[in-house]
């Protein structure tokens, strides 16, 4: 058990957290998902923001302000599409949290929250996905992290029950 770690449902762009991880793709440009709800919620001054950093490859973060959002900060990262498995997917979906973790520690970030990143459109496991989110969160907080509070959103039930079920099994006593 951790107690900073909090397994939710609901909308990650309403979350009271330093920073909030969208799951963006290469061009920074905004989409669909979870992606157009933080662009649509935190105003146009987030796209004006992304526009300018001139992209991101899979597998790696970048961070913008949260503008209208009640989180100070955005942290996009590009989840890797899911094409069978054999493609480096789980590596390329390991960075994306391990960067984010990183960029957190830059900003100064004590809480953030997280989506399911790449288990919609990216059409990533849900079940193998939750496994990797919860195993990179663990080894983040045995290294004296600063991290206070990681909020893992579930859209769904589906996506809950599954964050719950992974994190019986890796974080069990
Ligand atoms: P990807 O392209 O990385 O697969 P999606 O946005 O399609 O990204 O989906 C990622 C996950 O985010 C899915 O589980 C989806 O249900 C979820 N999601 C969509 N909108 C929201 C939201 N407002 N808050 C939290 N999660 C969301």
């Amino acid at each position: 058990m951790d107690n900073r770690i909090k397994i939710i449902q609901g909308d990650i762009t309403r979350q009271e957290v330093d920073a909030v991880v969208n799951a963006a793709n290469t061009s920074l440009l905004g989409g669909g998902g979870v992606d157009g709800a933080i662009h649509r919620a935190a105003g146009p001054e987030l796209l004006e923001e992304t526009s300018q950093i001139g992209g991101c490859p899979t597998g790696e973060s970048r961070s913008s302000r949260g503008y209208r959002l009640p989180a100070k900060w955005v942290i996009h990262t590009v989840g890797p599409v899911w094409l069978g498995g054999e493609r480096n997917e789980d590596n390329l979906l390991a960075s994306c949290y391990q960067t984010c973790f990183r960029l957190a520690r830059e900003l100064g970030v004590r809480s953030i929250a997280f989506p399911a990143i790449s288990t919609g459109v990216y059409r990533f496991p849900l079940q193998r996905s939750a496994k990797i989110a919860l195993l990179e969160t663990k080894k983040e907080l045995e290294k004296e992290s600063p991290l206070e509070k990681i909020v893992f959103v579930c859209f769904s039930d589906v996506v809950l029950k599954t964050y719950q079920d992974s994190y019986g099994e890796i974080f069990r006593p």
